[in-house]
């Protein structure tokens, strides 16, 4: 599929133009190969951001969720709860360890994984003596889960719980980073996310004992010999030190990027309440948040109230070369996993079928705002 040409796009990166300083420095230092000490800073600086005791620097977040399963000893037979409406990657860690995914609806308001039908599922499971293997659940587009209410629940039933943090490096619950509050944390630095190292991603954890196990999966499980010797199988997963040195001088800005990102969703919610005002009736919906979150909005997004406006915008803006996006099209919706339990009442669909994400990059100027606010005018009063 060709792209087409974009003069505003969703949420392209941001160099702050200390990355090739970083870099050439490495280079220098010739520690291309094997990992070298800018892993290590960056593995310092991403503990130092999020508070969490242990990272483990990797190539992708979707290799960080794949470790994370392979962690937890997920196998074939075994059920993994997750949340329907995500990315793909939260779920294909779970089909790579042969297990089965069941997939659980939204929350109307929050978006993210229905914490009620969550808790009746595990109730259901517990009287089958079914229990899921894991908890995945995703802070979607930055929005915090309940947390104390997730683990609270996960330790009842004694069940492990993987944050897929991908969208939400920076955004914090009753002041503590997402990604510290489960078993394990997942982090992202693809080219789109909050802060990126063109791509990579990164496991979190208070657990040493699973982020030494981490390392040793993540660097082809070699075994202490003074050859390349293997008892267990392994992957190629660790983040290149080239790569690290990027990461850390884009987190150096991360606040700037995220008090950015904020101010967009913030602008697109006036613009749309002034329109509300103006037409008298709701015209959208944004993600609740819950008490004591703090969202890094890493995307703006929005749930229209009407049928098909979502599909006359994002063509609206994609005519004048400006990119907004469908949300996440669910997981039980997808032909891949078609075959797979889903247990809710199709909140996740109908999130989907209206919702759109706007232009959230840091560089999106006031005049780009304005104009993508006219076009979206102008689609609500031809269609209202
Ligand atoms: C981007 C993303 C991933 C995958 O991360 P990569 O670094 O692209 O592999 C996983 N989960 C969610 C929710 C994401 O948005």
């Amino acid at each position: 599929m060709k792209a087409p040409p974009y003069r505003i796009f969703l949420s392209p990166p941001f160099l702050t133009g200390a990355e090739t300083a970083a870099m050439n420095a490495v280079m220098d230092s010739n520690w291309l190969a094997p990992v070298g000490p800018a892993l290590t800073t960056f593995e310092e600086d991403l503990c130092r951001y999020t508070k969490a005791p242990h990272a483990v620097a990797l190539q992708s977040g979707s290799a960080a969720l794949h470790l994370s399963m392979v962690l937890l000893g997920v196998g074939p037979g075994d059920e993994v709860f997750v949340s329907t409406y995500t990315h793909n990657a939260t779920v294909n860690c779970i089909i790579y360890q042969g297990a089965k995914p069941v997939f659980i609806d939204a929350n109307p308001g929050s978006w993210n994984l229905d914490i009620t039908i969550l808790e009746a599922a595990l109730e259901e499971r517990a009287a089958r003596k079914k229990l899921p293997k894991a908890i995945i659940v995703v802070h979607l587009y930055g929005n915090p889960v309940d947390m104390d209410r997730v683990m609270a629940l996960a330790k009842s039933y004694k069940i492990p719980v993987v944050e897929d943090a991908a969208e939400a490096l920076g955004s914090t619950l009753n002041g503590q980073a997402l990604g510290t509050f489960g078993d394990l944390g997942v982090l992202s630095f693809n080219g789109n996310k909050i802060i990126t190292t063109t791509g990579g991603g990164a496991l979190l954890t208070s657990n040493a004992e699973m982020a030494k196990k981490a390392l040793f999966l993540a660097t082809q499980a070699r075994d202490e010999a003074p050859y390349f010797q293997h008892s267990t199988i392994g992957y190629n997963y660790r983040l290149s030190n080239l790569l690290a040195a990027f990461g850390s001088a884009q987190l150096t800005k991360i606040d700037d990027f995220i008090a950015k990102r904020q101010l967009n969703f913030q602008l697109y919610s006036f613009f749309f309440k002034r329109m509300e005002e103006e037409l008298g009736y709701p015209v959208v919906q944004a993600q609740y948040l819950i008490d004591g979150a703090s969202s890094n909005h890493w995307l703006s997004c929005f749930v229209f109230h009407f049928p098909s406006l979502a599909e006359q915008v994002i063509a609206a803006l994609e005519k004048a070369g400006i990119e907004a996006r469908y949300t996440w099209k669910p997981m039980h919706l997808q032909p891949v996993f078609e075959s797979y339990e889903f247990i809710g009442v199709g909140v996740a669909d109908h999130l989907f079928e209206s919702g759109v994400c706007l232009p959230s990059g840091f560089q999106l100027t006031h005049l780009e705002h304005h104009e993508i606010c006219t076009i979206i005018k102008k689609v609500l009063l031809e269609n209202l």
